[in-house]
């Protein structure tokens, strides 16, 4: 019988993030889809009992804490320690948790003091002929792999957005605290300070509904024989104030920035989409300016409606890549297409 433990930290206000409720939702589908099985919650952070009430509808039989101030910081020492005693305490075969950076630092070295296995980037987790299956991708998000595995206890990272989040359905619960004891070493490590992110990263959102891509055109010399990058800005944050939508680049873009090229200065590697970049997950992705490169869109992997604004009748978006191409200046399109927004 597989005994599932959902882990996860909580907030200081003891709400839990979108990333954990689709981590649980995973959880608790596959508690659902196996024949014997036992679903039990394990929280850390300063009060977990709020956060385990939010989630009490889950089906747990056991809801288990390490609660206290020294499991409030992000530290691998403490959230090893914290997360081992969790998943012996529940004696768990399977272990659920977020694919945050506090699990994906820490989880792996917790599964090696308990002789378990880890795979990270999961992106589902299903029963078929009687064995949990695990789907994943592999070399960047190239590859999606099914697979199981017969060690255990078997750690799954999930990724974020790939599924939906568990409707909460608060309820009292009684909530079991387990007892660490940490020795001094393992709090040598204090979190000083935290820094405030970059004018980039604003533009970052991974739950917008649209994914705007800016590539090298929008720097590059235009019909006039001038370059634009000004107007160039103005029309990108013009249409992400006016949307919400997330902001990708391409890797060209980004690095005209480090060789001090005249450029869109509010953008850097974060934003950059791509083999070497990131696969972010949204319903709809809009490239401009940019060519439609194999390394650049494999990056568009997760994105489900895929369009693109290129001068070019013969770019690599209308070789198959985009759903829909609109050969036409993206200058003038963003243009036109911000001022209906305005309406
Ligand atoms: C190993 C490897 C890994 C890589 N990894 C990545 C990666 O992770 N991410 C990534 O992005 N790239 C990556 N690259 C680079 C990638 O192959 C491309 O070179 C890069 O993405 C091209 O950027 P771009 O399309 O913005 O620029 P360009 O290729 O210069 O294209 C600019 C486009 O803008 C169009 N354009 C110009 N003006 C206008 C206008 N007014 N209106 C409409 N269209 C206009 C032009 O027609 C042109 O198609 C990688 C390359 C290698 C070799």
């Amino acid at each position: 019988m597989e005994k599932i433990l959902f882990l996860t930290t909580a907030n200081p206000s003891g709400s839990l993030t979108k990333q954990a409720l689709e981590a649980l939702n995973l959880s608790v589908s596959l508690n659902n889809a196996l024949p014997e099985s036992e679903l039990v919650v394990g929280i850390t952070g300063p009060d977990a009992a709020k956060s385990a009430e939010s989630i009490g509808g889950c089906g747990a039989s056991r809801f288990i804490a390490v609660e206290g101030e020294e499991f409030t910081q992000p530290r691998y020492s403490t959230d090893a320690a914290a997360f081992e005693a969790l998943a012996r305490a529940a004696e768990a075969s399977i272990v659920i948790a977020p694919a945050t950076s506090r699990f994906n630092r820490a989880l792996s070295g917790v599964a090696a003091r308990l002789d378990g296995r880890t795979d990270t980037h999961v992106t589902n987790v299903e029963v078929a002929d009687e064995k949990v299956r695990i789907q994943r991708w592999l070399y960047r998000q190239r590859i999606a792999v099914t697979g199981t595995r017969n060690q255990r206890p078997w750690f799954l990272l999930i990724e974020p957005g790939v599924g939906s989040p568990f409707q909460s359905q608060p309820s009292n619960v009684e909530i079991e605290k387990i007892q660490v004891d940490l020795p001094d070493e393992c709090l040598k490590t204090t979190v000083s300070g935290e820094e405030k992110k970059s004018a980039a990263q604003d533009t970052i959102r991974p739950d917008a509904a649209l994914l705007l891509v800016a590539g090298a055109g929008w720097t590059r010399k235009q019909a006039d024989g001038e370059f634009h990058a000004q107007e160039a800005e103005r029309l990108i944050r013009g249409f992400l104030d006016a949307t919400g939508a997330s902001l990708g680049s391409s890797k060209s873009l980004v690095d005209l920035g480090g060789e001090g090229q005249p450029v869109l200065p509010f953008l850097t590697h974060m934003n950059q989409i791509g083999q070497t970049g990131s696969t972010p997950r949204h319903k709809k992705g809009l490239a401009t300016c940019c060519h439609g490169e194999e390394p650049h869109t494999v990056g568009w992997r997760f994105i489900k409606e895929r369009r693109a604004i290129n001068s070019d009748t013969n770019c690599g978006w209308a070789h198959g890549k985009a759903d829909v191409v609109y050969v036409a200046d993206a200058f003038k399109v963003l243009n036109e297409l911000n001022k209906r927004l305005a309406e």
